[in-house]
């Protein structure tokens, strides 16, 4: 079976390429954003009709949050027609499509986990373009899963625990947000969680699974609250002060809340999810 991922540089797309090998009876293609721009529908096609994939794993997205308020274009360009273009592609060669999106598209007033049913209302540029980039999913075609995710980490590529080791070794302080709380997400246990869809999908063709998602580590924290456990495992002394996230002013506005209900994933693939901070030690 023939699993085409796109955005094979970026951490999910790694965090796939490293446990590519657990799964032998997936023949994986890479393609990072070189060989494939998800936002050229011919190219797109000319490389399914060649390598007809069963399943297109959608890693590619613009994700520079901030910027994306100075860029919306650019966001939108790859974040809603690159997501609409694969979903077309994959309508016409009869794939299925999984595709990422985020906690961003809520706006965070909530005080208890957000289902997959509730209100959206994304409060930047970033965030909504992934809504819209959903959307545009849903209205070319049924075969597709959006897994809605929170907080991405993993050793590769850029993301909040490299920039917090970084960090700790250019200072003695450092001040982090303790207002916004949500859960951080492992890639890799991300990574695995989309090949058991896959595999569930191929061993009941008849279960009708396809739809929205939510996937993240167990658990909440503050951003403050990861930074400590990042350092306690790591066993890095450093001078740590939490703050409001109005002393740390950002082009996009981030949810104040964006915990994510994990009901619907356990419930219909069976999916045992670990908690943020013993995934974290394993890293
Ligand atoms: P990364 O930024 O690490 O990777 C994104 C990848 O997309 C990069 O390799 C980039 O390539 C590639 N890309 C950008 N534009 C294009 C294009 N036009 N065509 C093909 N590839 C392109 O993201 P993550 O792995 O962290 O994120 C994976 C998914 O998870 C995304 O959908 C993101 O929105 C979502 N998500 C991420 C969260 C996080 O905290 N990181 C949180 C919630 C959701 P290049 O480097 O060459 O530009």
């Amino acid at each position: 079976m023939v699993v085409l991922v796109t955005g094979a540089n970026g951490q999910l797309g790694q965090s796939l390429q490293f446990i590519a090998a657990e799964y032998p009876q997936i023949d994986f293609r890479f393609y990072n954003s070189q060989e494939l721009d998800i936002t050229q529908k011919k190219g797109i096609e000319t490389i399914f009709n060649t390598i007809k994939p069963e399943f297109c794993i959608n890693a590619a997205a613009y994700t520079a949050v901030d910027k994306a308020e100075s860029e919306p274009e650019k966001a939108y360009e790859i974040n809603v027609t690159g997501a609409g273009n694969l979903a077309e592609v994959c309508k016409e060669i009869g794939a299925k499509l999984i595709h990422i999106s985020t906690d961003f598209i809520f706006d965070g007033n909530q005080k208890t986990p957000y289902t997959e049913d509730d209100r959206t209302n994304p409060k930047s540029v970033y965030g909504q373009t992934k809504l819209d980039g959903e959307k545009a999913i849903q209205s070319i075609f049924e075969r597709y899963f959006i897994i809605r995710t929170s907080w991405v980490y993993s050793q590769f590529g850029n993301n909040f625990m490299k920039s917090m080791l970084r960090l700790s070794k250019e200072r003695e302080t450092l001040s982090i947000v303790n207002d916004q709380i949500g859960t951080p997400t492992n890639a890799v246990d991300l990574a695995h969680v989309l090949m058991k869809i896959i595999s569930n999908t191929v061993q009941n063709p008849e279960r009708k699974t396809y739809g929205i998602y939510n996937f993240s580590n167990e658990g909440q924290c503050s951003w403050f609250d990861f930074a400590k456990k990042i350092f306690q495992i790591n066993n890095i002394k450093i001078d740590l002060k939490p703050i409001p996230s109005s002393d740390y002013p950002t082009p996009a506005e981030r949810p104040k809340y964006s915990v994510l209900d994990k009901n619907k994933i356990k419930r219909v693939f069976g999916v045992e999810v670990k908690n943020w901070e013993e995934s974290l030690k394993i890293i």
